[in-house]
């Protein structure tokens, strides 16, 4: 066990993910049967996801009705010179209502070279005032995440499905989701991430064209828009804060996740 190991122990510790280490040193002497020497660190994962959905939310009617009614972008994409051209874009974005109610536009932040582009839901009361996604408690929960994956926040970009927050932090509709979304495309071709991480049922619904649970879809490799990019979803932060036993899930779809970025790595 390195010390980057038990740094790693430690960060899912803090995640709330349960670990099951190698009993080599205990005193039976025994070896768990899903460890292998001392170096994987194995989520320990319930073995159905049957029926799990993230939010208590919309049932499967409003769902399916989200399915047919997410129509292709409705903006046609314009030519992209920078990630700064595409902040301003969004800063006087009137293209839903949503312009009307927001305090500050959330385009997304991060590093321009990542390999890892995390895809949340919208921008909350504290993402709407400071004009940056994830920072609140969510946004805490996220940095251990990715922490736990060897890396640092400023490694990776964080963006939204939505750039604006809906009031009262009520679910995106189809169509704000629609006119948003060649924002999007235009960050993914400027940073081209090995691979997308859509958090949360909404995120991954949308960028999927799906109504299908998130139960469903996640833990998968999928691929998203005109690059064709590897997307995996999982559950959302704020999910997993309220339903800390699902985080051993989202760990397992994370390391998925990873072994798409590894395998792109030559
Ligand atoms: N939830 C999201 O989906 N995005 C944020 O930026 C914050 C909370």
């Amino acid at each position: 066990m390195t010390i980057l190991d038990d740094r790693r122990m430690e960060i899912l510790a803090r995640m709330g993910v349960q670990l099951w280490r190698p009993r080599l040193q205990q005193q039976s002497g025994e070896a768990h049967p899903s460890s292998s020497g001392d170096v994987p660190i194995q989520a320990a994962c319930p073995d159905s996801d049957a029926g799990q959905s993230e939010y208590a939310g919309p049932g499967m009617a409003a769902r399916n009705q989200l399915e047919s009614t997410i129509p292709e972008a409705a903006v046609p994409e314009t030519a992209v010179v920078s990630l700064e051209e595409i902040a301003e874009a969004v800063r006087g974005c009137e293209r839903c209502r949503l312009h009307t109610t927001r305090i500050k536009t959330v385009p997304g932040h991060g590093n321009r070279r990542a390999s890892w582009m995390f895809v949340g839901e919208a921008p909350g009361h504290n993402e709407d005032e400071q004009g940056l996604p994830f920072v609140g408690k969510a946004g805490q929960l996220l940095n251990a995440m990715i922490e736990a994956l060897g890396m640092e926040r400023s490694d990776v970009f964080v963006v939204n499905a939505l750039k604006c927050r809906p009031p009262g932090n009520r679910d995106p509709q189809a169509d704000e989701l629609a006119q948003c979304e060649p924002y999007l495309h235009q960050q993914l071709a400027l940073i081209q991430p090995r691979v997308i991480v859509a958090l949360g049922r909404i995120s991954a619904q949308s960028l999927l064209k799906t109504g299908e649970p998130l139960g469903k879809i996640r833990n998968v490799i999928h691929h998203y828009g005109p690059q064709n990019i590897p997307l995996v979803a999982t559950y959302h932060p704020a999910y997993l804060l309220r339903s800390p036993d699902q985080k051993a899930k989202s760990w397992q779809d994370l390391l998925l996740a990873k072994s798409v970025v590894n395998r792109n790595t030559v």
